[in-house]
């Protein structure tokens, strides 16, 4: 693996009294896409908050590029460099998508320059997003939506963009192009953690992976061996 971006260890974070995740250890190397698969409720979603800063960590250590970062809440691990595309992409439904890109941007204070400039990277990058660019983000299709939100995430420049659920409720044409996407954005040098309930494609994409059950990991390895193993391809691909 390369050099380690995110190294997570033994994180345990939940709801108030509702211990979701138990003791997870998982890395992501500086220019990797790393997948995160699991049943409905295994603690994914709760993973990627507690990463971002949304959730607490109880106990544990969260370091992005030798930085701690659990405890600081979401504008420190926005600042270290992590974007988070949630699930649903929760997009401000009565704004442009212009200026749902520009939240991205909202801790780049004084970067006016900078910040145009990867305003047009990302119109660029997603041509239908540049020709909707003044409608109401409400007015997108769902495949636009994730474009916009998944723009939004690296509009504020981050070495690692998490995406909760890719695919979810999508087109398989609209998955085709974000995954595309996605190879293209980890080209400029950010690393990806993708969380995806269609783990055919999302080791697909990945280079490695890990398999999160009930709040622990169970499984890691390169995509090669989790397509392979006996127990992914039983439990998330239906096939035995
Ligand atoms: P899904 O694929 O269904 O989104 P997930 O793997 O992302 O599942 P989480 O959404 O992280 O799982 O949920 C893990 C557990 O935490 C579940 O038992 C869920 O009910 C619980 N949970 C999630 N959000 C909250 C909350 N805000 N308050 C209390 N419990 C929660």
């Amino acid at each position: 693996m390369a050099d380690p971006l995110l190294s997570i260890s033994g994180l345990e974070a939940g709801y108030g009294e509702i211990r979701v995740l138990w003791g997870v250890d998982l890395t992501v190397g500086k220019g990797e896409i790393v997948c995160l698969v699991g049943s409905n409720g295994a603690g994914k979603t709760t993973l990627l908050r507690a990463i971002s800063g949304l959730v607490k960590a109880d106990k544990g250590s969260i370091v992005i590029d030798g930085g701690e970062i659990a405890g600081g809440g979401p504008e420190v691990a926005l600042s270290s460099g992590i974007a988070h595309v949630p699930e649903g992409r929760r997009l401000f439904r009565t704004m442009s998508v212009k200026d749902n890109l520009l939240m991205g941007a909202y801790l780049r204070v004084g970067e006016d320059k900078a910040v145009a400039a990867d305003l047009d990277r990302v119109m660029t990058m997603f041509p239908r997003l540049a020709e909707r660019r003044n409608q109401d983000a409400a007015t997108l299709s769902g495949g636009e939506q994730q474009m916009c939100a998944i723009g939004r995430g690296i509009m504020s420049r981050p070495k690692l963009l998490m995406i909760d659920e890719l695919s979810l409720g999508l087109a398989p044409t609209a998955v085709d192009m974000l995954s595309d996407s996605l190879k293209e954005i980890n080209a400029t040098g950010i690393s990806i953690l993708l969380v995806e309930q269609d783990v055919m494609s999302a080791l697909d994409l990945a280079s490695r992976g890990y398999v999160l059950d009930r709040g622990r990991i169970t499984m890691s390895g390169t995509s090669a061996e989790l397509a392979a193993a006996p127990e992914v391809r039983e439990a998330y691909m239906g096939v035995a």
